[in-house]
Order: structure tokens, then C-alpha cells, then sequence
């Protein structure tokens, strides 16, 4: 099993939930029931990254399989975290691998492929067994700079072709993105422009496990005279587990939160969580002027190094209009000149790239809404590629002759899960 996710709801009719909030924010995951049902078979659980929606259903779902869990060490620090958390914690085996590794589990033969994305340690997996061979992007960009980690080697994904490989399963959520992803390196520049041209105070926001973009943040915050402090549980979590892990430069020197009030205006940097419009993150808390550490006030600026994930536009819009009701200046990814985010996924030129390189018979496009997925099989069509499997959740792929797809033979409903 490759994965095991979680995500959030989205409200099924905002217009008219009394509580939208616990709505949208309740966890669900896709029913395993049809892997459980079949744990006999099941030879162990690969975690490709330390992604919420990759590894997150693992301290709900993982007493319903059993098995051991492949992953690599940043992942496995993050994932023994949350397991801190749960009772049966101590019983999941969980056996590190290190990029490159070859690793046989069960009738599977996987190699671990190092590739980039917005965290450290992605991996692909090219998983070979004596029926057909399958290279598993996992999520996926091409970045020549990735701040943390190597550049991507296109040399181990050429290598595939010669391995003949049956199909391949790709990331497809910038599959309607022409051209290539922006690399991360490039949001230092952007980063640098808004930071140092702000008056007083800067709270920059964004993704908690994009350590590239923490360290990037801590150099502006070194070459802009300012110091950098941390609000928000996941975000000083993340910065432990890069510091265990050795992904934080020891010289990117933080200040405790608390000290923030009593320096200079322009001396200050805070990183926040919440960039969703979660109110209850520290940006919400800023917004609503409760949080205990900072009174933010007006000409400072709040800096969005995130996208908008579909479905958070409105509580996103409140959190703005809250701050540009104080005469607080903001600026989002959307509007702004100089790149301040990069996305972690391939835009239609890097699937041509990883298509022509690998020379898989199939294409597998998941990750993504429809139309996402349809227009990633036209792309891997026109590169050449024999046929593209579109399907969707529930859908079973037969990928050795006669290739098909047996449509919703698998119950893939979403369950809601908790503690
Ligand atoms: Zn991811
Ligand atoms: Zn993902």
C-alpha cells in the first residue's frame, strides 16, 4: 500500500451550515476497507512523504492493517510524532530507508528514487514484481534548486526506461499549468523585495513542512536586519523535527515568541501558522488582535507565502478584510510581482520531461479532480505514451494485457475519523 491520507472536509452546503467551521474542519479518509479486507495480502504500508494527505490517516487507519511501515527518516520523525500521540504508537514498526535504497517487501521489489517537491526527502518508487513493473511518482516537481536537498537527477528517472517499465502512476495537480513549476530558490527574491521594503512589523505565513521555505524566510530575516520568531504548534513541531532530522541550519537562529513585543518594530519577523483561514491558527489570532504574544497595528504587513487551497477561498477573505480593516498591508501570492510561493507539483512541460525520460507503457494520472486527471492523459498521450487510464476513486487499474479499467468495484467512500 503506497500512502494513506487524510484531508478535510469541505461543507457540503456553506450557505446554510449553522457551523461551517467544524464542519469543513472535520478529518476524513478514504475507506480502506477493501485493503483491510485483504490484510493477508498485504506485505506493508510505504510512505512516500511527510504530506498530511499522504501520511496523516496513519494514526487513525493503521490498527486496521498491521503492518510494517518504509519510509524515510524525515517522514519516519514526523510520523513517530503523531504516533507519540495514539495508544497503539509503540507498536508500528517503522524501518527507514535511505533514498536510493533497494528494498524487497513481500513479492515487491522497491526502489526509492529521490525527487523534489515542497519538503524534504520525496521520494518515487519504482516497484518491480514478476507481474508487471510500476513507477510510482509520488508527488513531484522538477526543481533544479530546491534550498533543501539535491536538485533532481534526471539521470535515475532515464535509467526507468531501460527497465521497461508496465505503467506509471503521476501527480496530476498542475496538469492544467503550462510550462514549468517556478523553482522554490526563486522566492527568496521575492521574499527579500516584500520584507525589506516593509515599514514595521512582518508576519509571514505558510505551509509548516515546507522547511525550504522556513530557512529562506530565516536568510531574509538575517539580510533584512530582522529577527525571526515562530507562532503556531505545527510550525515549531516541523522546526524540531528539521533540526533532529539535520535540515535546519544551525545558524538560522530563532527568538522565543514571547520577546517579540519588546524589540524595535522593523527588528521583527514572525513566522505564523493558519494561512488556510483557520481561526484558531496564530494568523486567525492576529486577525481577531487575541493573540498573547502580538498586537500587530497599522503599516505592518502581513506577507501570504501559500496558495489558497480550493474550498478555503471565504475563510481566507475574512482573514484579509480583518487586516486591512487596521490598516494592515497584505500581500498574496496571487498579486504579487515577485514570486513569494512555489508549488511542490509539475506543470505540463515537467510531465513531458518525466514521460519521455521514463517511457512507461501506461499512464496512471491521479492526484487531482477530473478535469486534472483528463487533461494529464492527453499529455501523457501526445508524449508518446501508449494509453492513459483515467479513472477515478474506486476504479480498479489492470495494468498487464488485457489493460482495462473495472469501474467502482472498490467502495473508496470517505470516512470521517477521530480521536
Ligand atoms: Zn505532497
Ligand atoms: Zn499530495
Amino acid at each position: 500500500m503506497v500512502d494513506c491520507g487524510l484531508t478535510f472536509n469541505s461543507p457540503l452546503n456553506p450557505a446554510h451550515d449553522k457551523d461551517e467551521y467544524v464542519k469543513r474542519h472535520e478529518l476524513v479518509a478514504a475507506d480502506p476497507s477493501f485493503i483491510e479486507d485483504r490484510r493477508d495480502q498485504l506485505a506493508g504500508i510505504i510512505i512516500t512523504h511527510a504530506h498530511e494527505d499522504h501520511v496523516g490517516g496513519i494514526p487513525y487507519l493503521w490498527e486496521r492493517f498491521k503492518q510494517p511501515i518504509y519510509t524515510t527518516k524525515f517522514t519516519a520523525e514526523v510520523l513517530r510524532r503523531k504516533l507519540s500521540e495514539v495508544e497503539f504508537g509503540h507498536l508500528v514498526d517503522i524501518v527507514e530507508i535511505e533514498p536510493l535504497d533497494e528494498f524487497t517487501i513481500g513479492p515487491f521489489s522497491v526502489k526509492w528514487l529521490p525527487i523534489t517537491h515542497s519538503l524534504p526527502e520525496p521520494c518515487g518508487l519504482m516497484i518491480s514484481t514478476p507481474a508487471a513493473k510500476v513507477f510510482h511518482t509520488g508527488d513531484w516537481k522538477l526543481d533544479s534548486n530546491p534550498v533543501v536537498g539535491e536538485g533532481v537527477n534526471r539521470d535515475h528517472f532515464m535509467h526507468l526506461a531501460s527497465l521497461n517499465v508496465d505503467a506509471m502512476v503521476c501527480d496530476s495537480t498542475n496538469a492544467l499549468k503550462h510550462g514549468n513549476s517556478v523553482s522554490e530558490s526563486a522566492c527568496e527574491s521575492g521574499l527579500y523585495h516584500y520584507i525589506n521594503s516593509a515599514p514595521k512589523r512582518v508576519v509571514v505565513t505558510c505551509f509548516a513542512s515546507n522547511i525550504a521555505r522556513l530557512i529562506t524566510i530565516a536568510r531574509v530575516a538575517q539580510k533584512t536586519g530582522r529577527r525571526m520568531a515562530v507562532f503556531g504548534r505545527s510550525l515549531v513541531n516541523m522546526i524540531g523535527i528539521a533540526r533532529r532530522t539535520g535540515y535546519w541550519p544551525e545558524d538560522c537562529i530563532m527568538i522565543d515568541r514571547r520577546h517579540v513585543g519588546y524589540l524595535p518594530e522593523e527588528e521583527v519577523l514572525v513566522v505564523a501558522t493558519g494561512s488556510q483561514g483557520e481561526p484558531r491558527a496564530a494568523l486567525g489570532q492576529l486577525a481577531k488582535d487575541t493573540h498573547r504574544d502580538l498586537s500587530l497595528s497599522a503599516k505592518d504587513t502581513i506577507i501570504f507565502s501559500t496558495i489558497t487551497i480550493p474550498g478555503n477561498e471565504k475563510p481566507i477573505e475574512q482573514l484579509v478584510n480583518a487586516f486591512i480593516a487596521r490598516q494592515i498591508q497584505v500581500v498574496q501570492a496571487h498579486d504579487a510581482v515577485l514570486p513569494i510561493h512555489a508549488s511542490g507539483h509539475p506543470n505540463e512541460q515537467e510531465l513531458k520531461s518525466m514521460y519521455q525520460w521514463v517511457k512507461p507503457l501506461i499512464s496512471v494520472p491521479v492526484h487531482g479532480e477530473p478535469e486534472h486527471l483528463q487533461r494529464h492523459g492527453e499529455i501523457a498521450r501526445v508524449t508518446g505514451v501508449k494509453s492513459s487510464l483515467v479513472g477515478q476513486n474506486g476504479d480498479l487499474f489492470q495494468l498487464s494485457s488485457p489493460v482495462m479499467i473495472k469501474r467502482g468495484v472498490v467502495n473508496a467512500k470517505r470516512i470521517a475519523v477521530k480521536r
